[in-house]
């Protein structure tokens, strides 16, 4: 496969045009950012753990039958997609409060919630993702009615399948965030799924093992990546 011009650079990824229109060549970069873009930073070789962790959880949700745009590793940081047209909505499942639901609603980071919450936000730079709803995506035409119902019950399960997953290599799945978009006009899982877009703290002694230590400055940020690659791929 020929890596062909670039059609998109975003915050964490760039995009490549490939020989076949149905697919593009995604390159993870180092580069890290947080609040929108306010936040600055790069994260050592980050790009490749990002890429290396979201294909073993492409692969292992695919192997459990769901959808999703990943078609296999190309590189020590890049891989092969399905070309979607992204849906505008940012999906947020939650398992445990923290950041946003903390601020939002006064409880604590921390509590368990006894059943998953799902929310949606507008995946605007401009507006800064506001939180919306179903009726919102409607009026805004940001996807039908079926592709909600198709987004929300994908979400759910694939809320089961990784809650499960990293449970086993002791990790609490607290939070994270998926993109969908349409491939042919059926709903498929696109983006990313990686320390930069959940929240992963370790069962036992409640480190983070994310993102949040370069939101919050806490250090050992590459070595967070780096050891949720290490427990994943066991
Ligand atoms: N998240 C993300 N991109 C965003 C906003 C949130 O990947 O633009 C992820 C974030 O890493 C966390 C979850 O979605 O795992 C919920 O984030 P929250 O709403 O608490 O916002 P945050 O505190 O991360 O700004």
């Amino acid at each position: 496969m020929q890596k062909g011009e670039k059609l998109y650079e975003g915050k964490a990824k760039m995009i490549f045009a490939t020989e076949d229109p149905d697919l593009v060549w995604v390159e993870y970069k180092d580069d890290a950012t947080a609040f929108n873009g306010k936040k600055k930073g790069s994260i050592e070789d980050k790009g490749r753990y990002n890429n290396q962790i979201s294909a073993i959880l492409f692969n292992l949700l695919e192997e459990k039958g769901v959808p999703t745009h990943f078609k296999g590793l190309i590189g020590a940081r890049e891989m092969l997609v399905k070309k979607v047209d992204i849906v505008l909505v940012e999906v947020v499942v939650r398992n445990i409060i923290a950041g946003s639901l903390a601020k939002r609603t006064g409880l604590e980071e921390g509590v368990i919630l006894s059943e998953p919450v799902l929310e949606f936000y507008y995946k605007s730079d401009e507006l800064d993702d506001p939180f919306i709803n179903d009726d919102h995506i409607k009026m805004l035409k940001l996807a039908t009615e079926e592709q909600v119902k198709d987004i929300k019950k994908l979400a759910f399960k694939i809320n089961d399948i990784l809650l499960g997953f990293m449970r086993e290599k002791g990790l609490d799945l607290v939070d994270f965030k998926l993109e969908f978009g349409l491939f042919h006009g059926n709903v498929i899982l696109g983006d990313e799924i990686s320390p930069d877009t959940c929240r992963l703290w370790d069962t036992d002694t409640h480190q983070k093992l994310d993102k949040d230590r370069f939101r919050r400055d806490m250090g050992d940020v590459e070595d967070a990546y780096q050891e949720v690659l290490r427990r994943i791929s066991e």
